[in-house]
């Protein structure tokens, strides 16, 4: 079936609309700016910049890119975050339901902006954090998720949280982690459900763990280095959370080992 020109443009749009929040929220999240502010700020001294700098991609190409005050220039990474973003969003519309293909489009964008956040100034932004969290609770009240999967989502995250990541935070010496990955670890669950999460959060644990050894391999090993679970969490969101709204038994698939 080809998707009507009128879908395809509302995924675009969509996805432009995310893209031009993403760099926006990095810079007031930068600038300890609050979420809802409408003004343009500079990530590096947040002095007030033009609204063209929140055109999604454009924006890196326009001649005031530079900030006039400080200087500073964005950086490339952004136009990359930006464009799979769009890219995704019109995907998703084009391929799922509206209200999945939203769903999941602001997900894949608030992932990004805790995977990009936590890898760069090991914070897990409560921004994007609530924006999951609003997105499994639209999912329930749109019936798409199952209430009852999704709390026993919330129960498994906090046995994880409990077992996993908080003792991160006894060990290692920075006292400062732990709770932003709490905190993904709840919202991620709550709209992928006990049963999907239970795999996000192994594949997530594997995959730091094999950082671990690898990172401990060049640089030495300490119980007090921290393992960046966040990223590694968001990531696997993103793969299992994709896999479940493409493929509806995409779960019993997952039971039974068979594709
Ligand atoms: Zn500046």
């Amino acid at each position: 079936m080809i998707p009507s020109a009128e879908i395809i443009i509302a995924g675009i749009l969509v996805g432009i609309v995310l893209a031009s929040s993403l760099t926006h929220f990095f810079a007031l999240i930068s600038q300890d700016m609050p979420l809802f502010s409408r003004k343009v700020v500079c990530e590096s001294c947040g002095v007030s910049q033009s609204y063209s700098r929140r055109i999604p991609i454009i924006a890196s190409l326009l001649p005031g890119r530079k900030c006039s005050a400080c200087g500073h220039e964005p950086t490339p990474i952004y136009v990359l975050l930006e464009l799979a973003i769009v890219i995704f969003s019109a995907w998703a519309f084009i391929v799922l339901k509206p209200i999945l293909a939203f769903q999941i489009s602001v997900i894949f964008f608030a992932l990004i902006g805790v995977t990009y956040m936590d890898l760069k100034k090991w914070i897990i932004p409560n921004e994007f954090v609530i924006i999951i969290f609003a997105m499994g609770v639209l999912g329930i009240v749109t019936e798409t998720l199952d209430l009852n999967i999704s709390l026993l989502g919330l129960v498994l995250a906090a046995v994880v949280s409990l077992l996993i990541v908080l003792p991160q935070r006894f060990g290692g010496g920075d006292q400062t982690l732990a709770l932003g990955d709490v905190k993904l670890c709840l919202v991620v669950a709550l709209w992928l459900g006990w049963i999907l999460s239970a795999y996000v959060f192994f594949v997530a644990s594997l995959m730091a763990f094999i950082t671990w050894i690898f990172t401990g391999i060049f640089r030495g090993f300490s119980v007090r280095r921290r393992i960046p679970f966040g990223p590694f969490v968001a990531l696997s969101t993103m793969i299992f959370g994709i896999g479940r709204v493409v493929d509806p038994q995409f779960v019993t698939h997952l039971l039974t080992f068979r594709f």
